[in-house]
């Protein structure tokens, strides 16, 4: 039986969609339990509430919960913040080096070079994504600061606030948590940080899979078939969260965009073992001791970097000081009624 051509595409681009989810939503609620566990003692404890637990791990899902829509403006807005295809840097002749950390300044670099190289413009695709390495780096930087800024306030609401102000302030640094940690644990699949994101793409001298089942066996199929990992060993493994440096070499670069992006070079470099991995069947039910160590590393790697992120935006924040000169005057006005 012969199926329109149309219908062909749009089944393969509704699967597409399906299987290029970076970690399950599992996976990411795993993460971000293993690195809640190892804050340091003086992290606020309300974040250790029961709710306010379950509603970071909850969170863990949320950016992909906005790939299920359809919309292309959502889509064209979200989506490139899951990933970073490196190899897709090299059209544009851009280093990675050479990255501007301004997002838009980024864009424009893209487009400079669009225009220098006469490179087609991605149009191809309806929501305007094809061809883009993504924003991972961004997202992860913007996203830390946007959690820096709620750290910033909750210092001077815990001071000066309200009741009503002080929780409004504690359920944002919850979100704010919760939204950081889904790009984190989206570097930490290697497959995120790659053109051959499902299946090896264009020459392969050493026969890596293509297969476009690929990438939802890394996000938990392989998991499912399996083993789940066991969150208490796990746990023994890790170290406590420990304060970012930032790079000396890069001083202007705000935030810690340099850390987020070495972060996913790092992971990046383990892609084609993962591929290498799976040439030798170490990712197969029947043998699967090798890959769910290298996939418990993923893990575990994820688990860490989130901790040393949200523990050093906990620290690096400084108290909001337009903030507290708005209470202060707030309280002198009241204290004159
Ligand atoms: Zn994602």
């Amino acid at each position: 039986m012969k199926y329109p051509r149309n219908l062909i595409a749009a089944v393969a681009a509704l699967l597409f969609a399906l299987t290029t989810h970076a970690w399950d939503y599992e996976r990411h609620r795993l993460i971000n339990d293993l690195a809640l566990t190892t804050l340091s003692k003086d992290f606020p404890a309300f974040v250790r509430l029961p709710a306010n637990r379950e509603r970071i791990l909850f969170l863990s899902g949320e950016p992909d919960r906005w790939r299920n829509n359809r919309d292309r403006a959502l889509r064209h807005l979200n989506t490139l913040d899951h990933y970073f295809d490196i190899e897709d840097l090299q059209p544009y002749q851009i280093k990675p080096a050479n990255l501007s950390h301004f997002r838009y300044r980024f864009v424009e670099q893209m487009a400079n070079a669009r225009a220098r190289l006469k490179l087609e413009l991605p149009e191809a695709n309806s929501d305007h994504t094809k061809g883009h390495p993504g924003f991972l780096p961004w997202a992860i930087n913007e996203n830390y600061l946007k959690l820096v800024s709620a750290f910033s306030y909750l210092k001077v609401f815990e001071k000066m606030g309200t009741e009503e102000e002080k929780l409004n302030a504690r359920a944002n640094v919850i979100y704010r948590m919760g939204i950081l940690s889904h790009y984190i644990g989206d570097a930490a699949q290697p497959l995120h940080t790659t053109k051959h994101f499902n299946g090896w793409v264009g020459p392969n001298p050493k026969n890596y899979t293509t297969s476009k089942r690929f990438h939802a066996w890394i996000d938990g199929g392989f998991f499912k078939a399996t083993q789940a990992p066991n969150r208490a060993i796990l746990i023994k493994q890790l170290r406590p969260a420990a304060l970012i440096k930032r790079p000396e070499k890069t001083p202007l670069a705000s935030g810690h965009f340099q850390y987020a992006l070495n972060y996913i070079l790092a992971q990046h470099k383990k892609m084609e073992p993962l591929y290498q991995l799976d040439k030798e069947k170490g990712l197969s039910p029947e043998t699967p001791a090798a890959g769910k160590a290298f996939l418990e590393t993923q893990l575990k790697t994820g688990a860490q970097t989130l901790a040393d992120l949200w523990q050093t935006a906990q620290t690096e924040a400084p108290p909001d000081r337009y903030l507290q000169t708005y209470l202060a005057q707030r309280q002198l006005k009241q204290g004159r009624k």
